[in-house]
């Protein structure tokens, strides 16, 4: 048999070494900024149009290259900065691996301007898939400027798979912070189709923490300062009270090196034990220096994985250095800061029966409108929260139900444990619904039985309740009592503002939208005053993370958002009453059977299949 093993050609393999590196346009902005702090920069700047699509360019006042150099960059496995093998363990660079540039210049149209400090001229090179169009002499300044054009321009099938502007804006803003707030001495610029998005001076941590996420943030940091053989870790932790539902404030830097550590994620959630809120994240800016041979970073092309020596030590370290710093700063009591970390476990238990009970105190009660029609949404909401949420269902009946059964507002009004009762003594034996593990509610049908989600039912109900309302603009809104008040960076009011008007109609009424400062003065009925900020930040995260670009599915993500939010959860209890409502207007709904996110609502069992299951 003739031989058929041949080497690939330079530009095949770079193309597929491309893919290893390049994912998507913010993988050439993490690889530009990088070489630019390699290069000792004191200014970055980074411009990009369309999302990186068409343009992705960083300039720079580092080291510059020679004219060899700067031919010699685009080779693969070509680097300045390690020699041999050994290197490996000790680096202080972001870059060693020597491929990132050869992989860029595979995949883009590619032109470097470079100039070192000595040097007279500078040498401008244009790269097409590998291919050197041409080199020049050229005048420019001190320093290296790359633009990467046409990102993909062939390799079709990647171009495809790239997601709308806005989300691949996101992932470069998420790179361009991780670098900044890594080096807050550097300068860095960012300007996006011709406007500039961040300004950042050269300054501290805490400066350049609050330049990017608003002067807000300020307050909100907690300082962490421990210094021990093994690790330096400095940096913030934000305040308990100031902790998201969504995952978005959370840093490592490990030797001014953005990483990803669940490992290290969880030392930090250990810390804050029994002071955040179910479900909540606390935020936090971590740098820790190490000796740069406890580490190995080789594992991932992208460098954000990294293998530390003595993984269980560094964990211990930063456990207690936050527990530490949240005790000093009168966050939390220091519980067992002087104990060995990993004994604490086992305690667990007897540390969480120490809950203080939740007192609440109703604001919106006023013992002299009984009368008055104009409180009933007052009066009804102060109801709902004494027995949780779940006259919201009354309220997707309302507007979403125009065949089924009618509800009577008087008897929502009367007291809950007065409905139950009632119902008890002469409905029991004929009650049309039995609900399950406050997760499933049975009701029987004709041919057999009906199993609903109770989640997911309500998630539909609420879901094309909201949608009929931004349609229509008829969501129903109920005065707040005071303003309430709430802070965003300038990125989530920039969102915000975009979806102020669907809001809107949903029966949001905002007074001011402001730089970091919104104020609300009127919220959906069936959202609840505790509810909105959870609601507003769930949203930004979900427009965040899938931006629909046509306005027709914009108001559908907010719908989407809106309605996770407020529906009911499992293992929330619901009377009789309630639960005939739920599948009422289940059945009312355009599409009963699945949830906005295509899950099942329900499932049916003939009595066919049940005598199956007794044969
Ligand atoms: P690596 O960063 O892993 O060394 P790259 O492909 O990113 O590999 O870069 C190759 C080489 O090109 C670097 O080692 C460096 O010598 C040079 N280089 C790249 N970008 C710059 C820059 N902005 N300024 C000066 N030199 C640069
Ligand atoms: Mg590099």
């Amino acid at each position: 048999m003739a031989d058929i093993i041949q080497l690939l050609p330079d530009h095949v393999a770079n193309q597929i070494a491309a893919g290893e590196v390049v994912q998507r346009p913010s993988s050439v902005v993490k690889e530009l900024l990088e070489n630019a702090i390699d290069a000792g920069s004191s200014t970055i700047k980074l411009i990009i149009k369309d999302a990186g699509k068409t343009l992705i360019q960083v300039v720079d006042d580092g080291c510059g290259m020679s004219v060899t150099d700067a031919r010699l960059s685009f080779e693969r496995h070509a680097t300045s900065k390690i020699t041999s093998a050994d290197d490996l363990f000790n680096i202080e660079t972001k870059g060693f691996r020597g491929e990132a540039l050869a992989s860029i210049a595979a995949i883009a149209h590619v032109e470097l301007k470079s100039k070192t400090e000595q040097a007279e001229t500078g040498t401008h090179i244009k790269i097409e898939g590998s291919e050197v169009v041409s080199q020049e002499v050229t005048v420019t300044p001190k320093g290296t400027s790359i633009q990467v054009k046409n990102l993909f321009y062939n390799i079709p099938a990647r171009r495809k798979f790239l997601k709308s502007n806005p989300v691949e804006t996101r992932h470069i803003i998420d790179e361009f912070h991780r670098v900044a707030l890594a080096h807050p001495n550097v300068r860095f610029s960012m300007f996006h189709n011709g406007s500039e998005v961040f300004q950042l001076p050269q300054s501290n941590n805490r400066q350049r923490i609050v330049n990017i996420f608003g002067s807000k943030t300020n307050e909100k940091l907690v300082p962490v300062d421990e210094t021990t053989e093994v690790v330096a870790i400095t940096g913030f932790v934000g305040k308990p009270e100031f902790a998201k539902r969504t995952r978005g404030e959370q840093f490592f830097f490990v030797n001014d090196r953005f990483i990803k550590s669940a490992y290290l994620n969880h030392a930090v959630a250990s810390a804050f034990e029994g002071l955040l809120k179910e479900g909540s994240h606390a935020s936090y800016f971590l740098y820790l220096q190490v000796d740069p041979k406890s580490i190995d970073i080789n594992i991932h092309p992208t460098k954000t994985e990294i293998k530390f020596d003595d993984e269980h030590t560094l964990y211990a370290i930063l456990r207690s250095a936050i527990k530490h710093s949240l005790g000093q700063f009168n966050i939390a009591p220091v519980l067992d800061f002087e104990h060995n970390a990993n004994l604490d476990t086992p305690y667990r238990k007897m540390q969480m029966n120490a809950l203080a009970p939740v007192v609440e105190v109703d604001k919106d009660f006023n013992p002299f409108s009984s009368g008055n029609p104009e409180n009933k949404n007052l009066r009804f909401r102060s109801q709902k929260q004494e027995s949780g949420e779940w006259e919201s269902l009354y309220v997707g009946l309302q507007t979403s139900n125009d065949q089924g059964v009618t509800i009577d507002k008087d008897s929502i009004e009367t007291d809950p444990e007065h409905i139950s009762m009632f119902q008890d003594a002469t409905q029991e034996s004929s009650a049309a619904t039995y609900q399950l593990h406050r997760k499933y509610v049975i009701s029987k049908i004709r041919s057999g039985m009906l199993v609903i989600d109770q989640h997911r039912a309500h998630h539909r109900i609420i879901y094309e309740d909201i949608l009929k309302q931004i349609t229509v603009k008829e969501g129903v809104s109920q005065q707040l009592l005071f303003p309430l008040n709430l802070s965003y960076s300038t990125d989530e009011i920039k969102i915000l503002q975009e979806l102020k008007e669907q809001l809107e109609h949903t029966g949001f009424v905002f007074s001011k939208i402001e730089d970091e400062n919104i104020e609300i003065t009127g919220v959906p009925i069936i959202a609840s005053e505790k509810q909105i900020s959870n609601i507003l930040e769930q949203l930004i995260h979900d427009v965040e993370n899938e931006v629909p670009e046509s306005n027709f599915s914009q108001t559908d993500m907010l719908a989407k958002s809106l309605s996770r939010s407020l529906c009911i959860k499992s293992g929330q209890s619901l009377n009789t009453l309630e639960q005939e409502h739920l599948v009422n207007s289940l059945f009312a709904c355009k599409e009963p059977s699945v949830t906005p996110f295509n899950q099942k609502t329900f499932i049916t069992m003939t009595t066919d299949e049940l005598d199956k299951k007794f044969m």
